[in-house]
């Protein structure tokens, strides 16, 4: 049997925006630097005469430095962010207009902010935009083909360069996510993300009265093939009990390593009476596996139905109650935890 890949096996690698944490702040700190850095160009415009660029310097100011005041004072931002940017890609456009292609240099840190602030797709559509729009506008102002050609080139550039970095930022956190949460021997998940995951699944119960329920379950004298076949041996048997574990769930289903040879299931959408049945499934699969050298390998189990009213460590004590009385009546078999107290 192969070792358990997380990847195929069931520690799900769930793709998680990790820079939606930052947007707001990114934001933040962008319509104050912008706000300020656009003023003495907006008071140099108005003060030459170029009403229309110093019309929409003010307004981009405008609403950036509403957004920031609202968002110090209240915690929002009242004008979206991708209603700023529109505001300030329309700038750009019209400071092409006035000072030809020189005014489109502001174009290129646009795009990558956008990028920060933005979810991916809307940057990419709002960047897109501006490309169509920079094109027409160019053709209609007669710009030199040549260099319309080179700033349009270097656009899309600096929106594949956007999108590289944006993605690579968040593949490489999510990776760092699975390391910090998925224990790397067997590629269950760890201690650490049970603890977290059955506090967020008692939050869940209390909030839509729904059910989940809970196996853990030990390897039955385990410390005898650790003796008799060696440690390493030992490791192939935990991961190829994880591994055939993975494979009997649904995908909803998590697998966390509880301790050495101890592992807890937890079965959202599930009744008690099911979740035994569950358990028994993996019990009767664990023992018909051949799992390392014709050894006989089975698995002990406590069921548990997660109740709102207890505790974390009030449903452990349950289900391990449960497990040390299907321990005590002889192993390989499977014990229903007692109501909560
Ligand atoms: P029981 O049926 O009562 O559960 O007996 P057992 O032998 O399975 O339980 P016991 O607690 O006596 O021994 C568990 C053993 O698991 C002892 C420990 O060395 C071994 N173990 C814990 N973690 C690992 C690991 O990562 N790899 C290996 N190979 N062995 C481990
Ligand atoms: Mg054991
Ligand atoms: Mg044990």
């Amino acid at each position: 049997m192969s070792n358990p890949d997380p990847a195929q096996s069931g520690a799900t690698h769930q793709v998680i925006d990790i820079i939606a944490d930052y947007r707001e702040r990114v934001f933040y700190s962008l319509s104050i630097m912008v706000a300020i850095l656009l003023l003495p160009l907006a008071i140099d415009s108005l003060l030459n005469g170029r009403h229309v660029i110093a019309f929409f310097n003010l307004l981009v100011i405008l609403i950036l430095a509403f957004d920031a005041v609202y968002m110090h004072y209240r915690g929002s931002f009242p004008i979206a962010p991708s209603l700023a940017f529109i505001a300030l890609i329309l700038n750009i456009c019209v400071s092409m207009l006035e000072q030809d292609l020189l005014g489109i240099l502001w174009i290129y840190p646009t795009t990558v902010l956008l990028f920060f602030v933005l979810t991916r797709k809307v940057a990419n559509i709002l960047s897109a935009l501006s490309v169509l729009l920079i094109t027409g506008l160019a053709y209609y102002s007669r710009q030199p083909l040549q260099e319309t050609s080179i700033v349009i080139a270097s656009m899309l550039l600096t929106i594949l360069f956007a999108n590289i970095i944006v993605k690579t930022i968040v593949n490489l956190q999510n990776r760092l996510r699975d390391i910090s949460i998925i224990d790397d021997l067997t590629g269950a998940y760890n201690r650490r993300h049970l603890n977290d995951s059955l506090e967020t699944a008692l939050a869940r119960l209390k909030r839509y009265d729904n059910t989940i329920s809970l196996v853990l379950l030990d390897i039955d004298h385990f410390k005898r093939i650790n003796d008799t076949l060696g440690h390493s041996a030992g490791d192939q048997v935990l991961k190829n009990i994880v591994n055939i574990i993975w494979t009997s769930l649904r995908s909803m289903d998590m697998v966390f390593r509880y301790g050495g040879e101890e592992f807890i299931v937890l079965l959202p959408e599930i009744t008690l009476n099911n979740a035994q049945q569950v358990a028994e499934k993996l019990r009767s699969r664990i023992q018909n596996t051949d799992i390392i050298d014709h050894q006989h390998v089975t698995i002990s189990a406590g069921v548990a139905q997660i109740s709102a009213k207890e505790t974390v460590d009030n449903l452990l004590k349950r289900v391990d109650d449960a497990l040390y009385k299907a321990k005590n009546s002889g192993r390989n078999r499977v014990c229903i935890a007692g109501n909560t107290q």
